[in-house]
């Protein structure tokens, strides 16, 4: 059974100035220990996604499809349930969270309450997991006496990690985890998250707009464009042969890594990912493509299969024709 099953998803923020579909239709699922990247430029749906996951989104949102988590509807959980698997089935690192620690009490205070609110330990207890957490993240122990302010940005960043391991989460979701850090403090963050991969079977669902930060910390690769994954696919291959136009244009931005503003206007991508409300017809990448045709102004391909590891939703994806 899949750690992470998406089936169909839908996601549309009703906003006042009307409705904003923001993941349309999107099928993913994670098994346990895998690592599956998401990648797309800002605006795609990532955070949507991942807010979903955990039901974090706004009220005024409608989710049509189905999220199961280790084989559970998560839109059917009630608020004790979803308390309980907040945590230790899935656990968020947010994009831009290094502000969500609060700044008046110590890190380690704010670990042990993670523990204490979800478990069955004793403070002292809580306060050994906590600081062998901080250990397992590379901060000193000593370290969870400090203040948020005391740390310097990447130990903050490890601090959130070791708060969203606090209750052993069977799955990670990491939302822009390094994008607010310079490129050394990123890789070492990157390579702390790959450990915990290979040592305690993390799944983990990565998101970044940073397709080549993906490639090196992740099995497989999905690629969205305005609400869709546009491909999939073992992340070797996609980065490395992309099929469609969009994941072409993402893994060319890949030689000026560590440029930040490279990273966010990928080479030879003209202009930005559509709004939601306003997508224009076809495939909502023709007006930025360079392989676009015609055809592409009308239809809207779904994902077409290529083998049977990857798929890609674009016209000049030849159709398999099955008997
Ligand atoms: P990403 O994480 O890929 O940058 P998001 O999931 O944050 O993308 O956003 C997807 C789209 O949904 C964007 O167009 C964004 O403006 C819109 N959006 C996000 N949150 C809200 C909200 N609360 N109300 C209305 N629109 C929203
Ligand atoms: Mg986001």
């Amino acid at each position: 059974m899949s750690l992470l099953e998406l089936r169909d998803l839908h996601i549309t923020y009703r906003s006042e100035r009307g409705a904003v579909p923001a993941v349309r239709g999107v099928d993913l699922s994670i098994e346990p220990g895998e690592t599956v990247g998401l990648a797309g430029e800002s605006g795609c749906g990532k955070s949507t996604i991942a807010g979903a996951v955990l039901r974090l989104l706004p009220r005024e949102t409608d989710i049509g499809g189905s999220i199961l988590l280790d084989g559970e509807d998560v839109m059917a959980m009630k608020p004790g349930r979803l308390r309980a698997v907040r945590w230790t089935s899935a656990a968020i690192v947010f994009q831009g969270a290094l502000h969500s620690l609060n700044p008046v009490r110590r890190v380690g205070d704010q670990i042990d309450e993670a523990i204490l609110l979800h478990g069955t330990e004793s403070a002292r207890a809580a306060r050994r997991r906590t600081e062998a957490l901080l250990d397992r993240v590379g901060i000193p122990a000593s370290r969870a006496r400090s203040f948020p302010h005391q740390l310097s940005g990447g130990q903050r960043q490890r601090v959130l990690i070791a708060l969203a391991l606090a209750c052993e989460p069977k799955l990670l979701i990491a939302d822009e985890p390094t994008t607010a850090l310079d490129v050394m403090v990123q890789a070492q963050v990157l390579e702390l998250l790959a450990e915990l991969q290979r040592d305690r079977g993390l799944a983990m669902l990565f998101i970044t707009h940073d397709l080549s930060v993906l490639t090196s910390t992740c099995q497989r690769l999905a690629v969205m464009y305005a609400g869709r994954i546009v491909e999939d696919g073992p992340s070797q291959d996609v980065f490395a042969d992309p099929q469609h136009p969009y994941s072409a244009a993402l893994a060319r931005a890949f030689p000026t890594i560590g440029d930040p503003t490279s990273r966010l206007n990928p080479s030879g991508l003209r202009g930005d990912p559509p709004n939601p409300a306003e997508l224009p017809g076809g495939c909502p990448f023709h007006p930025r493509c360079d392989r676009a045709i015609d055809a592409c102004s009308t239809i809207d391909v779904a994902l077409r299969p290529i083998g049977t590891q990857r798929a890609a939703a674009c016209v000049h994806v030849p159709e398999v024709v099955t008997p």
